[in-house]
């Protein structure tokens, strides 16, 4: 007999508290679906760790990430999702209902599943990233920008985020490099237009991080030029990383298909490889990196499995 036996089944069960998890978990309770939604650390996902949200449409002025994080968990949770603060270790199916086992040891059981795990950013490998993150090191410019008030920092990437975090960290910083590994910049015109117009933002071009020094806190990077390999030694006091992010996806791995890159691969309707499973936002292959658009594939995946569901007493 299954430990699950007699244990209630919910309905729908979804796995990550982001825009993407968050809009599944408010259509689904909403259409009286009884809902679950798991997460680890804290509502929002990366928009959590966003300081200015100033493309969510409704918003003229822009909006603060937690704050919207804050309002999206109230507004799922008021129709009666539960939200769990608690990892998921392990999804299986079992005499036909989706199994949870969570970083609490609790199992729980579902009818059909979610995920909306989302994406997270990427380390450069270098040495003393790890030794020095949090002492220099950071991956979150609203989190530790104001620890670097007058400080010279560097914020590697050539992105959206490497420019948008970077602009965002002058307000703390006396100076702000963008080092960039290519000469052309991926980013948006618009913040390519602001960043370039920042008194207090310059650019190192075709240069990589070879290595972060520092004993107690970061004092230097040691910057290669990829074109000609030379090597040079920039007194810093902040090393912040924006170089993309990767799929949070090893819990799904083996149980529904994914791509080379990890993600899952879904069809139009967002459903993945095993039926009665959806997935939804940054985890999921092709989606647009972007709130309002992990928001929309959300309520496309609560449909789905809402439909499915019908189907399937
Ligand atoms: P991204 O667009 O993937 O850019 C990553 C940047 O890091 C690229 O410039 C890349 O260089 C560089 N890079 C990757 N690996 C590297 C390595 N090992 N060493 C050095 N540099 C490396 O990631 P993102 O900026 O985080 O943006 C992710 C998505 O979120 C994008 O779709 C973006 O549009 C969206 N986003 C939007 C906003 C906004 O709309 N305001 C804000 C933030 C993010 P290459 O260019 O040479 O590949």
């Amino acid at each position: 007999m299954s430990e699950l036996s007699g244990k209630k089944t919910y309905d729908v069960m979804i796995i990550g508290g982001g825009g993407a998890g968050l809009t599944a978990a408010l259509y689904t309770s909403r259409a009286k679906l009884s809902t679950v939604l798991f997460e680890k650390l804290v509502p929002g996902g990366q928009i959590a760790s966003t300081d200015l949200v100033e493309n969510y449409p409704g918003f003229p002025e822009g909006v603060l990430g937690p704050e919207v994080a804050q309002k999206m968990e109230a507004q799922a949770a008021r129709y009666g999702a539960e939200i769990i603060y608690e990892e998921v270790l392990e999804l299986s199916k079992r005499e036909g209902r989706f199994e949870i086992k969570s970083s609490a040891g609790t199992s729980y059981a579902g009818r059909a599943v979610i995920l909306a795990m989302g994406a997270s950013f990427r380390t450069l490998g270098v040495p003393l990233e790890k030794q020095l993150t949090g002492k220099g090191v950071s991956y979150c410019a609203t989190c530790d920008g104001a620890f670097f008030k007058g400080k010279k920092i560097i914020a590697v990437g050539g992105g959206d985020s490497a420019l948008q975090e970077g602009l965002f960290l002058t307000r703390f910083a006396e100076q702000v490099t963008i080092v960039h590994r290519r000469d052309a910049l991926r980013a948006s015109p618009i913040l390519q237009e602001r960043a370039k117009k920042n008194p207090k933002i310059s650019f190192i071009w075709d240069a990589v991080v070879d290595k972060i020094e520092g004993e107690k806190s970061v004092t230097h990077v040691l910057l290669k030029n990829v074109k000609t390999g030379a090597v040079q030694k920039v007194p810093v006091d902040g090393v912040f990383i924006f170089i993309g992010h990767d799929p949070n996806s090893g819990l799904a791995r083996g149980f529904v298909k994914l791509n080379e890159k990890g993600y899952v691969v879904t069809d139009a309707n967002l459903a993945a490889s095993v039926p009665g499973v959806f997935a939804a936002g940054e985890v999921r292959e092709g989606a647009v990196r972007q709130l309002v658009s992990a928001c929309g594939e959300g309520c496309a995946a609560a449909l789905a499995a809402q439909a499915y569901l019908e189907g399937h007493h």
